[in-house]
């Protein structure tokens, strides 16, 4: 099997309310559509089991999780803003466990070879959850806890992150900026929010601010460079932050890509992990609010995963 799409339950009952862009429908959406395109037959599914404490602390202070876990409401109509972004309910804590669990699922099921790629389709998303703190919808830092966890548990030398997200990573430069094994690179709208990663940093974490209005072709052209870096530095994982919010039909951002931008990204990161790594990616569903483009970049970045 090609793809492993790792999900759960749990995500879809994490609701901010029906106002907020990220909404349980997102995942529906992308479920309906993986169903109507017939990739139901080529994936293979799996249940995310949540992550513990010790997971999270791969990437995150004590205290900061500590503080996620107390925040949590035990009433059913209660509401917690943990930061100007995020609000947590009843269900939030289980959901941003099982994102978090999903994440380190995904790697045991490359690493272990169950299948080359994975796909978490799951949320909340968490590239802006820094190491001590919450922020722009993210509880925990998805992506870093499964960097930190391939490193750790597969004693892994180096694995490579690529976010494409419209906003910038700035919450998973943060957990990564000291650790070299790491390599990060993000492309993004600015200046935009969260109006970071113009600033210069270390050898191996590759910012690409993008203007607004900026079309798949400029920006393919743009990001190129990140190909060579990546092919010098071989990494032993791919990992992705796969948000489609940079879509053309996305009101929460003002790039212009389309589905065959992603199949692109999709196309050249697969080369370079069938190159360097025996085609390991692991693919975590980050942002991405217009629900149609949202669905159908999916399952674009799906089906090219599943390519022989
Ligand atoms: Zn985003």
């Amino acid at each position: 099997m090609n793809v492993t799409v790792i999900g759960s339950p749990k995500c879809n009952l994490h609701d901010m309310g029906a106002d907020h862009p990220e909404q349980p429908s997102r995942l529906y959406q992308i479920n309906d559509q993986i169903i109507a395109s017939g990739l139901e037959y080529v994936v293979h599914f799996a249940d995310a089991t949540s992550a513990s404490k010790q997971d999270l602390l791969l990437a995150h202070d004590i205290d900061f999780i500590e503080k996620v876990f107390s925040s949590s409401p035990v009433e059913n109509d209660e509401r917690v803003w943990i930061d100007d972004d995020t609000i947590m309910m009843n269900k939030s804590l289980d959901a941003a466990l099982s994102a978090a669990g999903a994440a380190i699922m995904a790697v045991d099921t490359v690493m272990g070879k169950q299948s080359k790629s994975a796909f978490c389709a799951t949320r909340p998303p968490g590239h802006h959850a820094s190491k001590g703190a919450s922020a722009g919808f993210c509880i925990f830092n998805n992506i870093a806890i499964a960097a930190k966890y391939a490193l750790e548990h597969y004693h892994l030398a180096r694995v490579a992150i690529i976010d494409f997200d419209v906003h910038h990573g700035d919450g998973t430069q943060n957990i990564i900026e000291d650790d070299e094994r790491i390599m990060f690179c993000s492309s993004f709208q600015h200046p935009f929010y969260p109006f970071s990663g113009d600033e210069p940093t270390r050898k191996g974490i590759l910012n690409i601010p993008v203007p607004a209005g900026t079309k798949g072709s400029e920006w393919r052209e743009l990001v190129s460079p990140w190909f060579q870096q990546i092919d010098e530095f071989a990494p032993e994982l791919i990992l992705i932050s796969a948000g489609f919010d940079a879509h053309a039909e996305e009101d929460m951002g003002y790039l212009r890509l389309v589905e065959n931008d992603y199949v692109w990204i999709t196309q050249e990161l697969k080369a370079l992990a069938n190159k360097h790594c025996e085609g390991k990616v692991v693919s975590i569903l980050e942002g991405g609010y217009a629900l149609s483009a949202l669905a159908r970049s999916v399952v674009a970045h799906l089906k090219t995963l599943a390519m022989e």
